[in-house]
């Protein structure tokens, strides 16, 4: 290819659209163009870098057995009311674009294939001898994502590798799984990533085991807490970990575990509490009031109770909350706090904000129009082990010290709530501390195990001779993710350093000076005997100053330079390696026996 026909066009300056330097990259190197909030055209060079992802990708999917397949993008809403995603995914926070058609049937635009893919296993796989199967597609995913942003990073359209397996028993859905997660490990590393692989929280799709792979990044939207020596890493919307012991509270319960009443006036948050009073956090119990809403319309008030030094993790409520109503009031829609406005316009009595107690009584909510009339009652478990501590006293201005769970009022259900942090120590050996980092999650696999085949009645015949429902897993790469995240991970000041084994083009070939009838002679040589030895190679043929050409070069990132400039007289080139800037002058008749085995071993990626 020839950079004259190429369409390219470089700029100067950092987009002010992009924040993080992946996006200013490829915007600025002529690789995408926005065309509406997280919609992008794929510009040839970018397609090049996609269709080298897709190509590994493929390459180990079919390597374990995958079978590659093609499902609809449009999915009627009929399958996904029969998996009970419909809700959930249309309305609230929903992710997917819906429409109706023109006889008024309502469709979405595939954010995913469970539904679809397991329709499908209900009329194909009726025997355990066709199991198991495991089938993939590429494809471009539509999510109508509540940020939109990092250009390919998070969109509203992206291409996405995603695979669905079939079994016939939880053993084999295992084998699988292990050997997705071999075969994303090569994926990562022959791209040129360095990954890693982390618990993951299986949210709205559902199942039991889920791993995430993570680009690590500073730009990376996802926090990694992992133990230092690197047995334990789990996403923190998933992390467990040890919170530190409390400080037990002086002087123990107060009458008779009631507690005392002390004024706190204006002391509404924990900081001021403790301040004013002596008190560590960790032995006072805060309260939230928070409110969920179901498909079925209904809000459920929640009154959760945390030690005070310890954080919410919004994830492990609203599993927990969806574990406990959802049977009954269908898809959990979002979790909010409830402000003063909210619980004024729903006629509930003035509550004493910054001054509730865990014994705040379900009758607040008696006025309520169309709340729940009691809330449901949960803490983690660092506040239900505390034996005595301070609380909101329910009245504004006014705590209470040496409340006891029984006395003041029954321990709620006590379960994991609290976000685990840096620094925690971990729950599989205590000498160990929680490290930070960020990722860039590019890949997800699940054992969804049988949620889907049963709402869904996807049976096949056991060889007992009895039907019962299918095993499934389900594992996705972001495919256009994991391009950018490759740029997140290798560039430098003047621009991309693509690994070879992606990069759009391996090498360029680079004349100095065009007009120079030596020079571009040589170069159309050596661009012809580098095409005809198999390498993917680009024509710098434009008559701009070199500086200009070599600037593009840097920036568009190309891994290998080869420069014909005056040294063409003599048979001369200079090599030049993009990541290392390594330079070195060589006769162009030894060009090919240099370059080939460096290309060679290149194209393998990182070592495993
Ligand atoms: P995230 O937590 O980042 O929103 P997810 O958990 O919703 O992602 P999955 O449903 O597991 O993602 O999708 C599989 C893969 O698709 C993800 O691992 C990610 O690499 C990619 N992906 C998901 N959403 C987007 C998006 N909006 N833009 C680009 N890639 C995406
Ligand atoms: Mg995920």
């Amino acid at each position: 290819m020839r950079v004259s026909r190429l369409m390219l066009v470089t700029l100067r300056d950092d987009p002010s659209e992009a924040e993080i330097p992946s996006h200013k990259l490829l915007l600025r190197a002529g690789y995408i163009r926005r065309v509406a909030s997280g919609i992008y055209a794929y510009l040839p060079l970018m397609w090049r870098v996609l269709q080298k992802v897709s190509r590994v990708v493929r390459e180990e999917m079919d390597g374990t057995g995958a079978l590659e397949t093609l499902l609809p993008q449009l999915q009627p809403a009929e399958l996904w009311q029969r998996s009970g995603r419909w809700a959930g995914y249309t309305a609230g926070e929903g992710i997917m674009f819906h429409l109706e058609d023109r006889q008024g049937r309502e469709l979405g635009l595939g954010p995913t294939h469970e539904e679809v893919i397991t329709y499908l296993a209900t009329d194909l796989l009726r025997s355990y001898r066709q199991l198991p199967v495991n089938l993939y597609q590429i494809q471009s995913k539509f999510r109508d994502e509540i940020r939109p942003r990092f250009g390919l990073m998070r969109g509203r359209e992206f291409i996405m590798k995603d695979a669905y397996s079939f079994h016939a028993n939880e053993e084999s859905l295992r084998q699988t799984y292990a050997a997705m997660d071999g075969a994303y490990r090569r994926i990562f590393a022959r791209c040129g990533l360095r990954a890693v692989a982390v618990e993951a929280d299986s949210g709205a799709i559902g199942g039991s085991a889920s791993q995430e792979f993570m680009v690590t990044a500073e730009a990376g939207e996802d926090l990694i807490l992992a133990s230092s020596d690197g047995t334990y890493a789990a996403n923190q919307e998933r992390a467990v970990s040890l919170a530190d012991d409390p400080i037990s509270l002086p002087g123990g319960p107060r009458a008779g575990g009631e507690g005392e009443p002390f004024a706190t006036p204006g002391q509404s948050t924990i900081e001021d509490l403790c301040a004013g009073h002596g008190i560590e956090p960790c032995q006072t119990v805060k309260v939230l009031m928070l409110l969920a809403r179901f498909e079925d319309q209904s809000a459920q008030p929640l009154l959760v109770s945390l030690r005070g030094d310890q954080q919410l993790n919004e994830v492990k409520l609203a599993n927990a909350v969806t574990a406990r109503c959802s049977a009954e009031h269908g898809a959990l829609l979002d979790i909010s706090p409830i402000t003063k406005e909210a619980a004024a316009s729903e006629g509930l009595l003035p509550l004493p904000f910054g001054f509730m107690g865990p014994h705040l009584a379900d009758g607040l909510l008696s006025n309520s129009g169309h709340w729940t009339k009691h809330f449901l009652r949960l803490a983690d478990r660092t506040a239900a082990e505390l034996s005595s501590f301070v609380c909101g006293a329910n009245s504004t201005d006014n705590h209470l010290v040496g409340a006891a769970w029984g006395s003041l009022c029954p321990c709620p259900e006590s379960l994991d709530l609290r976000a685990a942090q840096p620094g925690d120590r971990c729950q599989h050996d205590p000498s160990q501390q929680l490290q930070a980092s960020r990722g860039i999650e590019v890949g997800h696999i699940f054992q969804l195990g049988r949620k889907y085949s049963e709402a869904l009645e996807a049976r096949f015949t056991n060889e007992a001779g009895s039907e019962e429902a299918l095993w499934m897993g389900c594992y996705g790469i972001g495919v256009s993710r994991l391009a950018q995240a490759a740029v997140e991970q290798h560039h430098d000041g003047n621009g991309i350093c693509w690994p070879v084994s992606i990069a759009p083009f391996e090498v360029i070939v680079v004349a100095a000076n065009w007009a120079e009838a030596e020079q571009s002679g040589l170069a159309e040589q050596l661009y012809l005997r580098l095409q005809e030895a198999g390498v993917d190679v680009l024509l710098d043929d434009r008559s701009e100053r070199a500086g200009v050409k070599f600037k593009d070069a840097d920036l568009i990132g190309i891994p290998w330079r080869v420069v014909v400039g005056r040294g063409a007289a003599d048979g001369l080139v200079e090599l030049v390696e993009r990541s290392s800037c390594s330079k070195r002058d060589l006769p162009a008749i030894e060009l090919l026996e240099t370059l080939l085995p460096c290309l060679a071993s290149q194209r393998m990626g990182l070592p495993e």
